[in-house]
């Protein structure tokens, strides 16, 4: 299938023998998750088949294939959480289960015969850029290289498991897993349990394991806001309708996607009369889950809604009603053999560790070394702090388009909606390229850096700036959200406009070309 690939040895320096065709415009995607499989299906739907989509592991999904723990689903209604392109109508309930959504995307796959285009197990950890030729050579762990004209980074912002620094980790005899690499072989029936962390993994998993274990404590260093899920099944009947009258599917999503914009300014503004009306919504739900008052205190967050990213559940704060689940909020001082020591130097003994700590920020760093024009690193572009045009291109880096790149995750949508906006981008460009037979397309550095001034110029009006979260560098400043409402992006985004680009012609006629390289 990527016999159309130019490999180490059988490219032809100089240019293609011809101006870009199938067999000459080699595409990579680098990832295999939601946004890699979303631009695999618009490049054939624009009619571009000459890409492959590498995955470092040994199956499609990202996130839905990783996160399995027990209760792990999405906090985006389904019908919202899904590609545009390819609504189902049969989601099983309003959030879906990560089950449910890998199976969603193992259908699409199949359905637009992505596995053609897909190689496994290849980890892509070196790339560079020949601006002569306007060709990537993309190395693999394995030692290969190869060719492309244009690289899809696809790789995800939140993906590999953070542990925390806790002095002894390692020293622990009992199991500990982290929620992203759940070990379900391991039974929690009868066991004493702990779970580190209380952010949007933490809230899905403990009361998914609490009535299993034995015992459950759940280590809080801060608690979280939380509002109601109003999750449900969808019945028959209404999947059948969603089915007869895709208008219907359609209009639950517009619905769903309307009302996360109108109330999205609750919880991205730095507004303390609108933050309010979240905290209040919060707290009501607070004290309808749990009655004892003392407890109520240490649930309740002291920082502005929003700042941390909302949580969302029906279920979370109810758990902490249950006689087996203890909420410890001490400081943990050392993991030993036996189980966790909290500050006040009490030593908590526990069968087993879970880590919902969250995950490494890859939204704004380089995935691996990238070498831009003249060798320019990406790592040394973004040495100030991720930036690129629309969360997308980077001057310096031709050629190289980011889903889910820097500031350009949302607080309150769907992620879907800026993904697409992004795959959109992408496709208009590269038919640009591939048509004109051109070089690249490299973004303007006066244009990147005046989007990134006007996008940092926001962040004081947003709210993430008065607490501590992943949105955060650590000098305090915010690479990772988009500081607006998702359709406003969207508009700015979703047309690839040649003026913000310098589109490089190749020096030489094709035929001279291929003289000189005959
Ligand atoms: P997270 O939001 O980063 O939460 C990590 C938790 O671990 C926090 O409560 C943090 O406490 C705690 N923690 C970290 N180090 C600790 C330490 N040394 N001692 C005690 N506690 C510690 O991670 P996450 O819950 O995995 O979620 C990460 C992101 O993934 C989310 O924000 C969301 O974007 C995405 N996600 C989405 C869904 C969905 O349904 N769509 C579900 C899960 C995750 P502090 O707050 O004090 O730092």
């Amino acid at each position: 299938m990527i016999e159309h690939l130019e490999r180490d040895g059988e490219y032809v320096a100089g240019a293609p023998a011809e101006p870009h065709t199938e067999t000459n415009f080699p595409i990579v995607i680098i990832g295999a998750g939601f946004s890699g499989i979303g631009m695999g299906i618009q490049l054939k739907k624009a009619g571009i088949h000459s890409f492959t989509i590498f995955e470092r592991a040994g199956e499609i999904g990202g996130t839905w294939r990783d996160n399995t723990y027990p209760g792990a689903a999405c906090d985006v209604p389904s019908h919202a959480y899904s590609l545009s392109f390819e609504q189902n109508p049969n989601w099983s309930r309003r959030f879906s289960t990560s089950g449910e959504i890998q199976a969603y995307l193992l259908g699409i796959v199949d359905k637009w015969k992505l596995r053609e285009h897909m190689e496994f197990g290849v980890e892509i950890d070196e790339a560079r850029f020949d601006d002569h030729d306007g060709i990537w050579t993309l190395r693999r762990r394995d030692g290969q290289t190869v060719t492309a004209r244009v690289v899809i980074s696809a790789v995800g912002g939140l993906v590999d498991p953070k542990l925390p620094e806790i002095r002894g980790i390692d020293a622990f005899q009992g199991k500990r897993f982290h929620t992203a690499r759940w070990d379900h072989d391991y039974a929690l029936e009868g066991k004493r349990v702990a779970v580190i962390g209380t952010g949007a993994s933490a809230v899905q998993v403990v009361p998914a394991i609490a009535p299993r274990v034995k015992d459950l404590t759940v280590f809080q260093r801060t608690p979280a806001w939380v509002v109601p899920k109003f999750d449900g099944e969808y019945t028959e009947r209404t999947k059948g309708r969603f089915a007869r009258f895709p208008l219907l599917l359609q209009l639950s999503r517009s619905f769903k996607y309307w009302m996360s914009e109108i109330f999205g300014p609750i919880v991205y503004l730095n507004a303390p009369r609108l933050s309010k009306r979240g905290e209040r919504i919060s707290t009501r739900h607070l004290h309808a889950q749990v009655k004892d008052p003392v407890l109520r205190e240490k649930l309740t967050p002291s920082f502005q809604f929003g700042c941390k990213r909302m949580l969302i559940s029906d279920d979370y704060w109810a758990t902490f009603e249950r006689d087996n689940v203890h909420l410890e909020c001490t400081g943990i001082r050392t993991i030993e053999e036996a189980g966790i020591r909290t500050e006040d130097g009490e030593l908590h003994e526990f069968d087993a560790i879970v880590f919902a700590t969250g995950f490494e920020l890859g939204l704004s760093n380089a995935p691996f070394p990238i070498h831009g024009r003249d060798g320019l690193s990406l790592t040394d572009a973004w040495k100030d702090g991720a930036a690129a045009y629309k969360g997308m291109t980077v001057s310096g880096f031709p050629n190289w388009f980011i889903l889910m790149g820097p500031n350009t995750g949302p607080g309150h949508t769907s992620v879907l909606v800026f993904t697409e906006a992004q795959i959109r981008h992408a496709v208009g460009a590269i038919k640009k390229i591939k048509n004109e037979g051109l070089r690249y397309v490299n973004v303007r550095k006066d244009v990147q850096d005046g989007y990134n001034d006007r996008i940092q110029a926001r962040m004081p009006y947003m709210v993430w700036g008065n607490c501590n979260s992943w949105y955060l560098n650590p000098d305090g400043s915010n690479h990772s959200l988009y500081p607006g409402p998702a359709f406003e992006y969207v508009a700015s985004a979703c047309n690839f406009e040649e003026r913000d680009y310098e589109c490089a012609a190749f020096e030489a006629p094709v035929e001279d070309r291929t003289a000189t390289a005959a």
